[in-house]
């Protein structure tokens, strides 16, 4: 089954719902990065929130997020599009770690204290960056604050990645919940309450239960879809874009380079590897101003 989010609005509009269902999109990432159970859960419940951010954005425009904690992960790094595409990197992919009394994997742990430092790129002369400090290191928690802090919107974020003992991710997902200008106090008390009652999103999926169960069910059956959009991990990198990297570099490091043979470069975000001979590089030096 393919991973996808929706878009709703709730509570006579007072309300928006982003949900989405992450597991293959996380089980992707965990391949590629080969992480354990701890780091599996803390960079796929980043995509997942990030995904869906991503989705209140137009197609063209973009986000990058990082998650720099000073726990044993290390930083994180997340590319999101409006399209739904993600990739994302971690420092430390060998991270087990679990709550001493609860057994549950320890993401907050693992990620530690630090910053979430966020991008956006609207397609405008500049970026935009802001950051928060983390609360928890949990992520959900962290994007909550984010909202609040650097977009003044009330916001619930809950985030769930299962990992099933032979460590492939079993159920993955998550919801943003924003509470829009003029909303009533009763509509947020009734939202508090449903939120609480939904419980884990990633053992509501793993019940068998579909995310337009989620919504509805976030929403007390008020929902108004807007939109469903496919959501994926999806490395968009080429040749061509490495080969300008390399035109960015130091002619006397591009001569160490051509010296050594030619180079093999590994794609952060999908582990791709990408050969170029010494000609090659010497026609990107042939290139450089
Ligand atoms: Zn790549």
């Amino acid at each position: 089954m393919k991973d996808y989010a929706l878009i709703a609005t709730a509570y006579n509009n007072e309300v928006r719902i982003y949900a989405s269902q992450t597991t293959n999109l996380v089980n992707e990432a965990r391949n590629i990065h080969q992480t354990l159970p701890t780091a599996t859960a803390a960079l796929g419940r980043f995509l997942t929130v990030s995904a869906m951010m991503a989705l209140m954005y137009k197609d063209g425009e973009s986000l990058t997020l990082q998650i720099k904690g000073d726990g044993p992960i290390g930083t994180m790094l997340v590319e999101a599009k409006g399209t739904g595409d993600v990739r994302g990197e971690i420092q430390n992919p060998n991270v087990y770690l679990r709550h001493e009394i609860e057994g549950k994997l320890d993401v907050g742990a693992a990620v530690g204290n630090g910053f979430l430092h966020v991008t956006k790129d609207l397609n405008m002369k500049q970026v935009f960056t802001s950051s928060t400090e983390l609360v928890s290191g949990e992520i959900a928690e962290d994007f909550a604050q984010y909202f609040v802090k650097s977009e003044q919107t009330p916001t619930a974020v809950s985030l769930g990645v299962l990992v099933d003992p032979d460590q492939s991710v079993r159920a993955s997902g998550g919801f943003i919940i924003q509470v829009l200008p003029g909303a009533s106090e009763e509509t947020i008390n009734k939202l508090e309450n449903t939120i609480y009652s939904v419980g884990p999103v990633s053992r509501f999926f793993d019940e068998g239960k579909s995310l337009e169960d989620l919504v509805s069910a976030l929403s007390n059956d008020t929902a108004k879809f807007l939109e469903q959009k496919d959501v994926r991990y999806h490395c968009s990198c080429n040749k061509d874009g490495f080969a300008k990297s390399l035109s960015a570099l130091d002619s006397e490091t591009m001569d160490e380079l051509i010296e050594d043979d030619g180079i093999e470069v590994v794609c952060h975000f999908c582990n791709k590897k990408y050969n170029f001979s010494k000609e090659e590089l010497k026609e990107i030096k042939s290139n450089q101003k």
